[in-house]
C-alpha cells in the first residue's frame, strides 16, 4: 500500500462519524483482507480512543430466570428447561454490597440485569433506590431490564442511570427465527425512549447463532443507523448453555467474529466496542486479536449474568501480557480511587507473575 494511501485512510479514520452505511458498504468491509481490515480499525480505534486503554465493567444479576420471553439463547427464558435456579429481586443492600466489591476490584461501571419482558411499577421502585445507592458510590450505573416506556425511562434517568442496555440480538430479516415475543420495532422503540430520556445507549448483539454473514453486516447497520451511535456496543460470542434451543448451533470461526468486532469499530468510531460474553471460551489469542481489532470494553468478575466469565485474575494476567490499562473516567471524582484500585491489582499480578518466571528460570540453569 502506498504511503498517499496510507495518509488517505488515516484522514478517513478522522472523519465524523456516520450514520448512512450501506449494507453493500458493510458487506465490502468484511470481505477485505483480514491484515487490511485490521489496519482499518486500528485507524479508526487511535484516532478516537487511547488503543491500549480498556473500560471495565462488572455485571450483577439482580433477578434471575422465569422469563416471559422466548430469546431462544437464553438460559432465563421460562420457555426452556436449563435446570437455572430461579431467584427474586435481590435485595437492594446485597446489590450495594456487591458493587462495593467490584469498585474496590476495580471496576468502574456496575451493570445490574433483571430477567424481566419489563419491569412492573412496585419492582422498578426498588430498582430505581438500587441505581441511587449504587451511584453514590461513585460508580457509573448500567441497567438491562427489558423494555421501558418513555416514562419508566425518565424516572431511571432522573435516578441517576448512567446507561440503559438493550441489544438488537441479531439482524432484523433473522430475528424472528430468535425470538417471538417481542419484535425487532418494540427493541427499536426502547431504545428511543431510553435516549430521548438522556441516558447512554448500550446495544449491540450476538454472535454464532445461525445467521447468515449478511445477518451480521445487518445488525451492524441497524447498530450503526442509531443517531446518534449508541454509547456502548457488546458484541458476544453465543455461550451454547444445554436445554436453549441453540445449544447444538454450529460454532461461528473465531476469525469471522474478530472481523464484526473490526467492522463495529470502523462503523461506529467513537463507540465502545464491548468484548461481551462469549469471552470465557476464547483462547487468549482471540482476546488478544479482538482488542486489536478496536474492542476497547469487557464484563470484569467471575459471572456473567448466569454463565461464567474469566476469572478476575486471568484477565489481569491478560491485561499485563498485552499492557493494557483500565480506562480513565474523565467524570468521576473517585476517579484516582478506582484506577489506583485496578492498577493496584494489575501491579500485585505483574510482580508475582514475574517472580514465578524468576523461580521457574532458575531451576532450569
Ligand atoms: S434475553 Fe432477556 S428478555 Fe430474552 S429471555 Fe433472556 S432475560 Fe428474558
Amino acid at each position: 500500500m502506498s504511503d498517499l494511501m496510507h495518509a488517505t485512510q488515516a484522514d478517513e479514520a478522522r472523519k465524523p462519524p456516520r450514520h448512512d452505511w450501506s449494507l453493500g458498504e458493510i458487506e465490502a468491509l468484511f470481505a477485505l483482507p483480514f491484515n487490511d481490515l485490521l489496519f482499518r480499525a486500528q485507524q479508526v480505534h487511535r484516532a478516537h480512543f487511547d488503543a491500549n486503554a480498556v473500560q471495565v465493567s462488572t455485571l450483577l444479576s439482580i433477578k434471575t430466570g422465569a422469563c416471559p420471553e422466548d430469546c431462544k439463547y437464553c438460559p432465563q427464558s421460562g420457555h426452556y428447561a436449563t435446570g437455572l435456579d430461579k431467584e427474586k429481586l435481590l435485595e437492594i443492600e446485597k446489590v450495594v454490597a456487591q458493587a462495593k466489591a467490584a469498585q474496590e476490584a476495580g471496576a468502574s461501571r456496575f451493570c445490574m440485569g433483571a430477567a424481566w419482558r419489563s419491569p412492573r411499577e412496585k419492582d422498578l421502585d426498588v430498582v430505581l433506590e438500587m441505581v441511587s445507592q449504587v451511584k453514590a458510590l461513585g460508580l457509573e450505573t448500567c441497567m438491562t431490564l427489558g423494555m421501558v416506556d418513555g416514562a419508566q425511562a425518565s424516572r431511571l434517568a432522573a435516578a441517576g442511570l448512567d446507561y440503559y442496555n438493550h441489544n438488537l440480538d441479531t439482524s432484523p430479516d433473522y430475528y424472528g427465527e430468535i425470538i417471538t415475543t417481542r419484535t425487532y420495532a418494540d427493541r427499536l422503540e426502547t431504545l428511543a425512549n431510553v435516549r430521548e430520556a438522556g441516558m447512554k445507549v448500550c446495544s449491540g448483539g450476538i454472535l454464532g447463532m445461525g445467521e447468515a454473514p449478511r445477518d451480521r453486516a445487518a445488525l451492524l447497520q441497524q447498530l450503526a443507523r442509531l443517531e446518534p451511535h449508541p454509547e456502548s456496543v457488546p458484541i458476544n460470542m453465543l455461550v451454547k448453555v444445554p436445554g436453549t434451543p441453540l445449544e447444538n448451533v454450529e460454532d461461528l470461526d473465531p476469525i469471522e467474529f474478530i472481523r464484526a468486532i473490526a467492522v463495529a469499530r470502523i462503523l461506529m468510531p467513537a463507540s465502545h466496542v464491548r468484548l461481551s460474553a462469549g469471552r470465557e471460551q476464547m483462547d487468549e489469542s482471540t482476546q488478544a486479536l479482538a482488542f486489536l481489532a478496536g474492542a476497547n470494553s469487557i464484563f470484569y468478575g467471575d459471572r456473567l449474568l448466569t454463565t461464567g466469565n474469566p476469572q478476575a485474575t486471568r484477565d489481569r494476567a491478560l491485561f499485563a501480557k498485552l499492557g493494557l490499562h483500565p480506562e480513565r473516567r474523565s467524570t468521576c471524582q473517585d476517579d484516582a480511587q478506582q484506577q489506583s484500585s485496578l492498577e493496584g491489582a494489575l501491579a500485585r499480578q505483574t510482580s508475582q507473575a514475574r517472580s514465578a518466571a524468576l523461580a521457574y528460570d532458575a531451576t532450569q540453569a
